[in-house]
């Protein structure tokens, strides 16, 4: 298959054009969120940016094996070798079992990210259902002579890999540096070095999740459970892996330091980073009171905003920023990706009113050609989505008959819109609160038409059963003068 997608691949730090290894299929692995809180802005982006990734290879006719993990255990807190993993301790919080955290947030992402329109995963893998694959990979550096076993834990040993291979391949850190900056931190005395990581680790004994094996009852690391995870649905060399830049050291360097030993290859060929979002220029972060959740955006319910912003006015913002680029969250920058969508969005229902002419003034394909280009050239969605604002410009003005279009050129402006803002972009018409739901839409309109009837014939009581009835579905009308609007509580 033929394409001309070039990527900016980590990895070789420059853009390459993407060839699978196995074309048609791709196979591509995205590190998912640890499940111990609701979902946030900083979860939005990777699922928006590999979700774009997703929808544009299916575009280009591969048949892509998308695996996007939920880590449910093994993530220790502040990403580090020691302390407590942070679902045990939501559960001990929570005073909840930790399969109950697990599955009450991994529920709460799944809403959230249906809300964002975020396509689901080939396949979601859970870290607790793969502890057999892990001790495997532990067995396998442990016989290749690059882990050891220190009081019941098992550590790979980051400077004998060094040795033969290169730590720091994707990251660029190089080890000596490491080793300068190494600080001697409390409870590290198991590790030959502080900057070797866990394979498993030997569970204290409040620790509840913890599993058998032949070193202790414990866990797996973090860095792990990805590398067994993406071997066992992909291979043991797939085409792509992707993550948050955050994600990039330790957590995808020791990935590919484990893989290497255990597999005897670099586990993927293109590494695909997404850049963070700050907000009002600053890092999210707990302490900061900044972390906003998605829900609270759709309801407008934070300090930090100003109103609710809907979840496409929130995909539009992320997608106006290539991945790469830095993302500055701000009420200013939302309401103006709100205003953008809509003109989008109208432009859309104006194609369907214009008249044909004989001959066209505007190149349609040529604007068809640029379309592919920004997203060929590393997914640039910004540049694409200007050339949908010059195609909306083109709609308007063809309405306005200051352009002319033949027929054909009408129905391939409508394949772009349409192809471009709904399949690759994945954005969906706002003005149906169900997300692109026309049954509920037409519903709605026959309900609404019913009212309508009754007001008329001054049936009040008729009238306002509808109105009450609906409310209590949880759908809620206005009269306006513009007629009678509606929307989902
Ligand atoms: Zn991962």
């Amino acid at each position: 298959m033929q394409n001309n997608l070039f990527v900016y691949n980590t990895l070789s730090r420059q853009k390459e054009l993407f060839v699978p290894i196995n074309p048609p299929h791709v196979g591509m692995y995205v590190c998912g969120p640890t499940v111990y809180g609701d979902a946030h802005l900083g979860h939005a982006r990777p699922a928006i940016t590999f979700d774009l990734v997703f929808r544009y290879l299916r575009h280009l006719g591969y048949k892509v094996r998308y695996v996007r993990n939920i880590t449910d255990v093994g993530h220790l807190e502040n990403d580090a070798d020691e302390g407590e993993d942070k679902i045990a301790k939501k559960a001990r919080l929570e005073q909840l079992e930790p399969m109950e955290v697990v599955q009450y947030f991994t529920d709460r992402y799944h809403l959230a990210m249906d809300k964002l329109n975020v396509l689901k995963p080939s396949i979601e893998p859970r870290a607790s259902g793969h502890i057999i694959e892990q001790i495997a990979m532990v067995k396998k550096i442990l016989n290749a002579g690059m882990g050891y076993e220190s009081k019941g834990s098992v550590y790979f040993d980051v400077e004998k890999y060094n040795q033969t291979n290169k730590y720091g391949i994707l990251s660029g850190r190089i080890i000596e540096d490491l080793l300068s900056n190494t600080r001697e931190l409390e409870g590290q005395d198991e590790k030959r070095n502080s900057f070797d990581f866990a394979l498993w680790k030997k569970a204290q004994p409040e620790h509840i999740m913890r599993w058998p094996s032949d070193w202790s009852d414990g866990f797996p690391g973090w860095h792990l459970e990805c590398s067994a995870m993406s071997a066992k649905y992909l291979g043991e060399q797939f085409d792509i892996h992707g993550g948050g830049m955050d994600l990039l050291f330790p957590h995808h360097e020791s990935e590919i330091a484990q893989s290497t030993v255990a597999n005897h290859k670099s586990p993927a060929k293109y590494w695909l980073h997404n850049n963070m979002i700050t907000i009002n220029g600053q890092k999210m972060g707990k302490s900061l009171g900044n972390f906003i959740q998605l829900d609270e955006f759709f309801a407008g319910e934070h300090a930090a905003l100003q109103k609710a912003y809907s979840p496409m006015t929130v995909r539009f913002f992320i997608l106006q920023a290539q991945y790469r680029s830095p993302l500055d969250f701000s009420n200013e920058a939302l309401q103006a990706s709100e205003k953008g969508f809509q003109r989008l969005m109208k432009s859309v229902e104006t194609i369907e009113k214009l008249v044909p002419s004989s001959t066209s003034t505007v190149d349609i394909a040529a604007l068809q050609a640029k379309c592919y280009e920004a997203m060929n050239d590393d997914l640039n969605s910004p540049i694409l989505i200007a050339h949908l604002f010059d195609a909306a410009r083109v709609i308007n003005s063809t309405f306005d008959k200051k352009e002319n279009l033949t027929a054909d050129d009408i129905a391939l402006l409508r394949t772009i819109m349409h192809t471009f803002i709904f399949d690759i972009l994945g954005l969906l018409p706002e003005n149906d609160p169900q997300s692109g739901n026309k049954v509920i839409s037409n519903l709605m309109q026959i309900i609404l038409d019913l009212r309508r009837e009754a007001r008329t014939n001054k049936d009040w009581a008729t009238s306002d059963r509808l109105r009450d009835a609906l409310a209590q579905a949880g759908v809620l009308i206005k009269d306006t003068k513009e007629g009678v609007a509606w929307e989902l509580e």
